[in-house]
């Protein structure tokens, strides 16, 4: 019987030890910490809550890998397809930014083309580590503005200090004519894109010019049928046989009155100062007049003014006292 001791159980530990004993043989793990799953391990507190170490997210393409974990979870997993953006210097850039140059600034996608198109066109050069793959790969510009970055901030060191073995799919490697097609695709996608909202803004404005020149036309309907009741009483008044003039007199003020709940609906007000201290902005002051009145007190109104929703319709016409001469 093989003796085989496996060190570690996080992902990797626990991957030999399920081939071990796929295999017959029953590994014994040893762990130096005081809980399993290395990277993957998950603690309840006492109030019940789970809280991950790291998220439990598996990005293989492996269907045998796949079904290994689906299985291990009792197939209760989330299948997302997520649409993953590089926040850089303010800006967001989708996923693999290799692929998707189009948010940089233009200088620096001409820098970065021009760099990767010369790497690609010398003999590639021995490769001793990782930033030698980097720059070989993706020319020197974008491997030392993005991977080589991300490298110290992620495995803190720095891409010369580590090997490449690891790499296998991890990093995307797009050919010169996928990213020239890439960059094809997305300004038409960005012409479309640009068509589609042309598009829309044009069809809003007519929309808009629609909707004004509708309120425009009708927006006198609600206070016109308000009138019209008006005008039948008027009319009633005149077709009225033998009125008496009291009758005809209480007649006009319930027309007035119902001209005055029109005015109300609409915010009509009358403007009526008599006594009241003269203000240009609602009061025409057709003359002055000397007075016991304090100057500017308004006297008479001539004629009475209307404010509309707060807005002067029509100013009143009034006279206002001035100082007597001695
Ligand atoms: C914050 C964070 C988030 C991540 N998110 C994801 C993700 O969403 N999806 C994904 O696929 N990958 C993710 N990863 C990467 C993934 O966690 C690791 O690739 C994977 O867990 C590595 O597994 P491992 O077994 O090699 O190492 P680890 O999980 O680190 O396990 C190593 C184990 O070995 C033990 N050990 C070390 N030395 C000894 C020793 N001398 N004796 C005994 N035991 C020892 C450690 O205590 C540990 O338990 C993430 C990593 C981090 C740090």
């Amino acid at each position: 019987m093989n003796k085989i001791i496996v060190v570690g159980s996080g992902m990797a530990g626990f991957g030999a030890a399920h081939r071990l004993k796929n295999n017959g043989i029953r590994p014994v793990i040893y762990e130096r910490s005081s809980y399993y799953g290395g990277h993957t391990a998950s603690f309840r507190d006492s109030s019940g809550f789970l809280f991950d170490l790291g998220p439990h997210i598996s990005f293989t393409k492996d269907p045998r890998i796949q079904e290994l974990l689906a299985r291990f979870v009792d197939n209760k997993y989330d299948a997302l397809q997520v649409k993953l953006d590089n926040y850089w210097r303010g800006l967001r850039l989708t996923h693999p930014v290799q692929l998707h140059l189009n948010g940089l600034p233009k200088d620096l996608i001409v820098e970065i083309l021009m760099d990767f198109v010369k790497v690609h066109s010398e003999p590639t050069p021995p490769i001793a580590n990782y930033e030698d793959w980097l720059i070989a790969s993706y020319g020197r510009k974008f491997a030392e503005l993005f991977p080589m970055q991300y490298t110290r901030k992620y495995h803190l060191t720095t891409a010369n200090n580590m090997s490449t073995e690891w790499l296998g799919p991890r990093m995307y490697r797009p050919s010169l004519e996928e990213m020239l097609r890439r960059a094809e695709l997305q300004a038409q996608e960005h012409h479309d894109a640009w068509l589609r909202a042309k598009a829309e803004s044009d069809n809003i404005r007519k929309r808009a010019q629609a909707d004004i020149a509708n309120a425009h036309k009708y927006a006198l309907e609600t206070f016109a049928g308000q009138l019209l009741p008006v005008r039948d009483s008027l009319e009633a008044a005149l077709t009225a046989d033998n009125a008496t003039l009291d009758a005809l007199r209480r007649g006009v003020e319930l027309t007035l009155k119902q001209l005055d709940g029109a005015f109300d609906k609409f915010a009509i007000k009358e403007v009526n100062p008599v006594g009241e201290k003269f203000d240009p902005h609602k009061h025409q002051a057709m003359t002055t007049v000397e007075s016991d009145k304090a100057p500017n007190t308004v006297l008479h109104v001539l004629q009475k003014g209307y404010l509309l929703n707060d807005r002067v319709l029509r100013p009143a016409l009034v006279t206002v006292a001035k100082a007597k001469e001695r």
